[in-house]
């Protein structure tokens, strides 16, 4: 696509949300290769993202819309280091990273943004904005440049402070209660593989076995969140929906807790496994395309009531219980008549969760459910999911290829590479202190919004994932990694206890000295 673009040697590349369905690894090389053509071509880039970390990591100048208008313009160090409008400091305050602990709520902003035919008559911010002067701000538009910067807002003229601090929320997170049934387990995989096979050639007769996920062990605890993480294509949305019974897996067992037993739920007849699979629900990636446009979101939300294990016979009791899962997510029983284009970005998101939640599941496993998301809904979502789980004692399989994301929500946290698992660790000992080299490559690439004056200093992670139907002999990352010996290429590292406490899958796993993210305040 850049290519195509290049072709006639512009002077101006607009660039939109090219990044925005990349893994970290993968948008560095792009943003690298972004900033090489920049150069060698000599030509502007109008980059437009809704990821505030690749906005300080790529940009000399930002300019921050809302609703249809520019509300602040700068030079990147600027807004990242004294933002003025509360639209902007809201935004940077929302947006996830590691800050060494899980938990911590997010900064939401209130309400959502207004229909463009509805636009409040003074500042369009007005109406979700907690410094508002109603007799000045609900009246006149303000203009862009009231004070020495280009700042939309009234404030400008009484001043607001210079320094900016993000704003901290209260913790009303009790993970002390949950930790208290981390002991029990909730879910067990033993040696899961799943493969698939390939056609090729020009008949396609050729077979060819990708092995998608290789031998995964994994244990989730009652109450808990592990946070799946690795590059697109490393096998992590195949292992989520294969817990989650959407597939089979090729090989391996998946047992669930019931009733104080660990029960196989893998392999069942058809009628056991249906009673089962309701304990494990699924949040889908994408909110627009997850949704059966033609059902109303009563009919979505009401579907695993009307068949199965959890059925509701008695229209009132059901209709009661899709009003209060509804309540439960935020959104307006009221509504629930409206079809799923009638909501936005964020409100879809929760009516999917409002779907997983309506059979009183143990265990939720999210794909992605974050990422179409801008950072004020994902914010809010981020926080529903920690309150969910608070009250309900819910158990996360969070898939993510965002590592900021994960940091927020996990407990602990598994890093996918070729289809293994290979580290696992608590989160704050694969954040600030990694094993592995290819976990130290990813939290390497991690950008977090904030002013960075040497930027281009960061190396990207060189090469591509090995092909999943020709696995090399010995450790799969050996082609990429920076400390390779010749062990590495013949013999392949097993998941093993470092000496850190947690679980690695590398040769020199206990001798490496990795660099980890420092925690942002
Ligand atoms: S086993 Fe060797 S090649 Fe693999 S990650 Fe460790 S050092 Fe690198």
């Amino acid at each position: 696509m850049i290519a195509m673009a290049l072709m006639t040697n512009p002077r101006l590349l607009i660039a939109d949300e090219p990044t925005t369905a990349l893994d970290v690894t993968t948008q560095a090389v792009i943003l690298d290769l972004m900033r090489t053509i920049q150069k060698k071509f000599e030509m502007s880039i109008l980059f437009i993202t809704h990821d505030l970390g690749v906005v300080s990591e790529i940009a000399d100048e930002v300019v921050v819309m809302y609703l249809g208008e520019v509300i602040e313009s700068g030079p990147v160090e600027q807004i990242f280091s004294k933002p003025r409008h509360p639209y902007t400091r809201a935004l940077i305050s929302a947006a996830p990273n590691y800050n060494g602990s899980q938990e911590s709520r997010l900064p939401v902003i209130p309400g959502i943004v207004p229909s463009l035919f509805e636009r409040p008559a003074g500042c369009a911010f007005s109406s979700r904005c907690k410094h508002v002067k109603s007799e000045l701000c609900s009246i006149d538009r303000p203009p862009i440049n009231l004070g020495s910067t280009n700042v939309r807002c009234f404030l400008e003229r009484a001043g607001v402070p210079e320094k900016f601090e993000k704003e901290e929320v209260a913790t009303t997170i009790d993970k002390k209660r949950i930790s208290k049934s981390l002991v029990s387990i909730a879910l067990q995989v033993e040696s899961v593989s799943r493969k698939f096979v390939k056609r090729t050639g020009l008949i396609r007769r050729k077979e060819r076995i990708v092995q998608a996920v290789s031998e995964v062990d994994l244990e989730i605890r009652e109450g808990e969140t592990v946070g799946l993480v690795g590059e697109s294509g490393c096998g992590k949305t195949t292992l989520g929906q294969t817990i989650a019974g959407l597939m089979d897996p090729s090989n391996g067992k998946i047992k669930l807790s019931i009733s104080g037993q660990m029960r196989e739920i893998s392999n069942l007849p058809e009628q056991a496994r249906r009673d089962v699979w309701q304990q494990i629900r699924f949040v889908f990636q994408d909110p627009f395309a997850s949704l059966n446009p033609r059902m109303t979101v009563f009919e979505i939300v009401s579907e695993s009531l009307r068949n199965g294990p959890s059925r509701i016979e008695n229209r009132r009791l059901r209709q009661e219980r899709v009003y209060e899962v509804l309540e439960r997510v935020g959104l307006d029983p009221a509504q629930s008549d409206r079809y799923p284009h009638a909501f936005s970005g964020g409100q879809r998101q929760r009516i999917g969760i409002a779907r997983a939640l309506a059979p009183k599941p143990k265990i939720v496993i999210a794909d992605e459910p974050v990422s179409a998301l801008d950072v004020s809904v994902q914010a809010q979502i981020l926080n529903l999911f920690n309150d969910l789980q608070n009250d309900l004692g819910l158990t996360y399989l969070f898939v993510s290829h965002d590592l900021n994301v994960v940091s927020n929500i996990s407990d602990r946290v598994a890093v996918m590479y070729a289809g293994r698992i290979v580290e696992i660790a608590k989160t704050n000992q694969i954040y600030s202190s990694p094993r592995h080299p290819y976990t130290a490559a990813l939290l390497a690439a991690v950008l977090t919004p904030e002013y960075k004056p040497n930027k281009s200093q960061r190396e990207p992670l060189q090469g591509y994932p090995p092909n999943l139907a020709n696995l090399p002999p010995g450790c799969s990352f050996a082609s990429r990694c920076f400390f390779a010996r010749s062990n590495c290429h013949h013999i392949p590292p097993k998941l093993e206890c470092d000496d850190n406490g947690g679980w690695a899958a590398c040769h020199r796993k206990n001798e490496l000295s990795l660099t980890g993210l420092t925690i942002v305040s």
